[in-house]
């Protein structure tokens, strides 16, 4: 017998399959689907590899297959291999999403504590690694070893490389002198799950849009039959309970559940609301919060048939649960749902194809719907489910926006505008929280000189520096660059320096000023690491009863605060101001949805939203919290403008140290496909616009140039393939390190 194997490397050349003997002892044993050990290339190095194909011979096979690691099924190779020719990445990426990640946990004892371990990264890119590898830049056997183990499991801890990999901790330390691994503190958490007691709770009385929007979803199981459901509604209108009522009847029928929400939501507020319900152990949970070794149990419970539900983020879509009776993705809009990096897949259309072979319901839900799911409701191809009260009965809170051109006229040059200013004050006396948020995207202080327009730049990137005012200090948010703040221009030799924006630090000083006696707590990218999480610093504001919380998108998610009766929006102007076709759907989401944090219990909730565009129907529209009407005007100009849902964008992405390589090879790509898809326009409706390749708005980063292609059209089969078949024949030239990735409706545009 003969195996074909596609070997787990990331070079695109080795994107195909070799053929393997298989030895008499492992004939039975290997199956499609099965990680294997084989001798490659000339040295017969031990290589990964992934068995896609058995026959009965083959000519081209000359060498026999070592070992048997892990099974796959053939179901799973075959996802692979869609999805290699979908997300134009190799079948090897695909696999590891599918593959149990890490080792068995040695000792459970030793994680029973929260504690703070080091673990380790790569800190180049993948890709160049593999080119160094290849050209033999990198030779040590043992530095490649372990190179390729964090490559498969990234945060994995020394220990964990030394013994997984039979090396030890000073080769793992050259590694990081030389700049291709790094250290990261980690806070690991213990699972949530296992050492807290739960009470139990009981099916609450279904209002009767919960029950009209249950009973469909219902129906649909109980007839084994794929649909598509966006059950629409606002925060708190009780769709998480509808999510618990279908589990439960799924799992009366003897089958499963994956529910995806978005990393960040995944607090154990919310895993609550389930293990209250199911107890925890029919539950699974897949959280990067997790160590390796506990992931890799959970994966083992899942696999074993142990787990009846498995929660998680966008990775869980590849968990190894058997018989699944429904999908849910809760907080469908998220972007985090698209992966940005290789495989560039999407977790709901990866979800739509298992529920459809599954012949099982689909159920999005959201407060805010992605504007392309709503599109497909009115077009009557998803079933629209909406709920349209709060569940408890609390109410929406009150909005009002503040012209801040207005205040300026009035001699205000304060962050805070009056309005929001008295109400932080009566807030204050009445020992109230207030949540003040700064819509950063695309927003960040810099510095300019006020007498030539010069900006300090990144000498790497390209982008303009940030200043940080803690440690007086001007930071690349790309490469992480750092230098000294100028006082006197560069360029001019003025001193007409000014430091421009509004971060969250300034504003937190600001609010210093204001507010001598108020205590306050931020949270943005500085003060979020690995170590500080997101979630440690939303518990600290609300159970030390911090007075106000300071912080960029991040603040939007997650956790209720009961006392929290203000929000306030610093600017909701820059995130209109992205070059971005979503930005009026980024800011309506947005600003919903931080509405949403105002009041959410018995103590009505107040929102003030300042902004220099009151005028913006995004912003018009979150104040009346309205979707639909903002939803009507939205997709009237992306028709006007073609934008999704009505053509897909297409992104063809290069970068290369070489400037010239990346032009010539960027002309080259589009040449070819200006000639192929000429040749199509006539055959099909479809109308195919391909613009020139140009540098990116952010033209360099760590030194690499970037290019792009960009296509707008409907991503057909034949575009598919045309685009495939390209990258194919770029790849076949004598390319030195220009690399090209194609992104479908990418969530960044810069
Ligand atoms: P969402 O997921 O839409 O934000 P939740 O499911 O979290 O809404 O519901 C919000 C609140 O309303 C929760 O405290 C929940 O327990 C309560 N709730 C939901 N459904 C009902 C119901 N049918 N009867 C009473 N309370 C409910
Ligand atoms: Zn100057
Ligand atoms: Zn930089």
């Amino acid at each position: 017998m003969v195996a074909e194997v596609i070997i787990n490397r990331g070079a695109k050349k080795l994107n195909r399959t070799f053929d393997y003997n298989i030895p008499k002892e492992l004939e039975d044993l290997i199956l499609v689907g099965s990680k294997v050990i084989v001798p490659f290339g000339k040295g017969e190095k031990q290589e990964e590899a992934f068995v896609v194909k058995l026959k009965e011979k083959s000519e081209f096979a000359n060498k026999d297959i070592i070992k048997i690691e892990e099974n796959l099924t053939d179901k799973q190779i075959e996802l692979a291999k869609w999805m290699a020719n979908r997300y134009f990445c190799n079948v090897s990426d695909c696999i590891k999403l599918m593959l149990t990640p890490g080792t068995r946990t040695k000792n459970k004892e030793k994680r029973i504590q929260d504690k703070i371990i080091n673990t380790v990264y790569l800190k180049k890119d993948i890709e160049e690694i593999e080119f160094e590898i290849e050209t033999k830049k990198i030779k040590s056997e043992k530095q490649i070893k372990i190179l390729k183990f964090v490559k498969d499991n990234e945060g994995a801890t020394i220990p964990e490389i030394e013994m997984f990999t039979d090396t030890s901790r000073a080769i793992v330390n050259t590694l990081i002198k030389n700049g291709y691994l790094e250290i990261v503190e980690k806070k690991v958490e213990r699972n949530p799950l296992l050492f807290k007691d739960y009470k139990k709770t009981e099916k609450l009385q279904l209002t009767d849009e919960q029950q009209e929007a249950f009973e469909k979803v219902e129906k649909a199981i109980d007839e084994n039959r794929f649909e598509q459901f966006l059950l629409y509604g606002v925060t708190g209108s009780g769709k998480t309970e509808v999510y618990l009522q279908l589990i439960q009847k799924v799992i009366e029928k003897e089958k499963t559940a994956i529910v995806l929400v978005p990393e960040i939501s995944l607090t154990p507020q919310m895993l609550e609301r389930f293990v209250s319900r199911f107890g925890k152990e029919d539950i699974a949970i897949l959280h990067s919060k997790l160590s390796i070794g506990e992931r890799h149990d959970e994966w083992e419970k899942i696999r074993n048939g142990d787990a009846k539900i498995v929660i998680g983020a966008r990775s869980a879509i590849f968990a190894p649960l058997a018989n699944v009776g429904i999908i849910i993705i809760d907080e469908e809009h998220d972007s985090s749902y698209k992966s940005e990096t290789t495989p560039k897949y999407n977790a709901k259309e990866i979800a739509k194809k298992l529920a459809k072979e599954n012949n099982i319901p689909l159920l999005l839900g959201s407060a805010t719907p992605d504007l392309q799911t709503y599109y497909k409701a009115t077009e009557k191809k998803i079933n629209l489910l909406e709920l349209t009260k709060r569940a408890n009965n609390s109410s929406l809170p009150s909005v009002e926006i503040i012209d801040l051109k207005q205040e300026l006229a009035n001699g205000n040059r304060s962050m805070l505008s009056m309005e929001l200013y008295s109400n932080i004050e009566e807030n204050l006396k009445n020992k109230r929280q207030t949540i003040l948020f700064l819509n950063r995207r695309g927003y960040s202080t810099f510095i300019m000189c006020r007498n030539c327009g010069y900006t300090v730049k990144c000498p790497n990137c390209n982008i303009s520096l940030t200043y940080h005012s803690y440690e007086r200090k001007l930071k690349c948010h790309y490469c992480g660059y750092e230098q000294n703040i100028v006082t006197v221009c560069p360029e001019c030799k003025s001193d007409k320096i000014r430091y421009f924006g509004t971060g969250t630090q300034k504003l937190e000083q600001e609010i210093h000023k204001q507010f001598p006696n108020a205590s306050t707590i931020r949270m943005d990218i500085d003060t979020v690491t690995k170590k500080n999480s997101h979630e440690e610093i939303l518990n600290k504001f609300k159970n030390e009863n911090i007075d106000i919380l300071i912080g960029t998108q991040m603040v939007v998610k997650g956790h209720h605060f009961p006392n929290v009766t203000l929000v306030g929006v610093i600017a909701a102007d820059s995130s209109l101001n992205i070059d971005d076709y979503r930005a009026n759907e980024r800011t309506f989401q947005i600003l919903t949805q931080v509405a949403g944090r105002a009041g959410r219990e018995n103590l009505p909730g107040k929102v003030i939203i300042q902004t220099y565009n009151p005028q913006s129907f995004a912003i018009q529209c979150s104040r009346e919290q309205n979707y639909e009407k903002f939803y009507e005007t939205e997709i009237a100009l992306r028709k006007q403008l073609k934008y999704p849902p009505f053509c897909d964008i297409i992104l063809i992405g290069f970068n290369s140290y070489n400037e010239n390589e990346i032009r010539k090879v960027s002309n080259q790509m589009y040449e070819e496909l200006q000639k192929e898809l000429n040749a199509l326009k006539n055959s099909q409706e479809n109308e195919i616009k391909l613009f020139k390749p140009m540098p990116c708005p952010i033209d360099k980063i760590q030194n690499r140039y970037r290019w792009r292609i960009i296509i707008k059209g409907n991503m057909t089969e034949e575009i598919n393939r045309i685009l495939n078949n390209s990258l194919k024949n770029i790849y076949k030239q004598n390319i030195k390190d220009t690399r090209i990735s194609i992104d479908v409706n990418p969530n960044n545009m810069s």
